[in-house]
């Protein structure tokens, strides 16, 4: 699991060893010895978890973790000091994903990191959102846009524009992009993908003077990413 995790931690023996620990398991990894430097590293790049302590000098984990929460969804695990309920409860309410009490087993920690990354389902990793050439899809808000100008494309056209970009550099012959576009239950000719290929010309090619989706004779269609 090679993820880049944040630790943020004033003392220097502990922010030292949940280093190695980590680095062990094949995460990347940065540190902060005060709340103000971890804040500004944590603004600054983008951490797939956040390993807060609490008491820092500077700025408190707490108020670290709140203006983080007004910019980031960051995933955060609190280090809490022993009956700290106060701590927990803050942290919990401010936005942190878990909490773990110090001194803590190691394994513990370990175990409640893969915890809090999953539970994230990976949103750090993947966004959903492609870009080829001036050309952009975002999966969730089910968008297009050609440089920067949203277009209006029916399902099928979205969904055929998906598959290509998705595959960007291989040919996907009429059939595949049928059973993608249409559903494998679908009986019908397979030249109604060039029909569609066709109606995205229209919206896209024609419109903005590219070449975006290529024409591979007797196969299918391929968009190049020239990147
Ligand atoms: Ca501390």
């Amino acid at each position: 699991m090679a993820n880049k995790i944040l630790i943020i931690e004033d003392e220097v023996n502990i922010a030292r060893f949940v280093e190695l620990e980590l680095m062990h398991e094949g995460n990347e990894v940065d540190k902060a010895h005060d709340g103000r430097e971890g804040l500004d590293k944590a603004l600054a790049t983008d951490y797939d978890l956040i390993l807060l302590d609490v008491m820092l000098p500077k700025l408190n984990g707490l108020e670290v973790l709140r203006r983080l929460r007004m910019e980031k969804e960051t995933p955060v695990i609190m280090l809490t000091a022993r009956d700290a309920v106060m701590d927990k409860v803050s942290g919990l309410d401010a936005g942190a994903d878990d909490y773990i009490t110090k001194p803590f087993a190691i394994e513990e920690l370990l175990a409640r990191i893969r915890v809090a990354l999953k539970k994230r389902g990976g949103a750090a990793v993947a966004t959903h959102k492609m870009t080829i050439g001036g050309v952009s899809l975002d999966e969730d808000r089910h968008e297009v846009t050609v440089n920067g100008e949203a277009i209006e494309l029916t399902n099928r056209e979205f969904e055929l524009l998906h598959s290509l970009m998705r595959n960007k550099n291989i040919v996907m012959d009429r059939e595949k992009l049928m059973n993608e576009v249409c559903g494998y239950d679908y009986i019908g000719e397979t030249n109604i993908i060039d029909v569609y290929v066709r109606y995205i010309r229209t919206k896209i090619d024609d419109r903005f003077g590219i070449k975006l989706i290529q024409t591979v004779r007797g196969v299918g269609y391929v968009i190049k990413d020239n990147d």
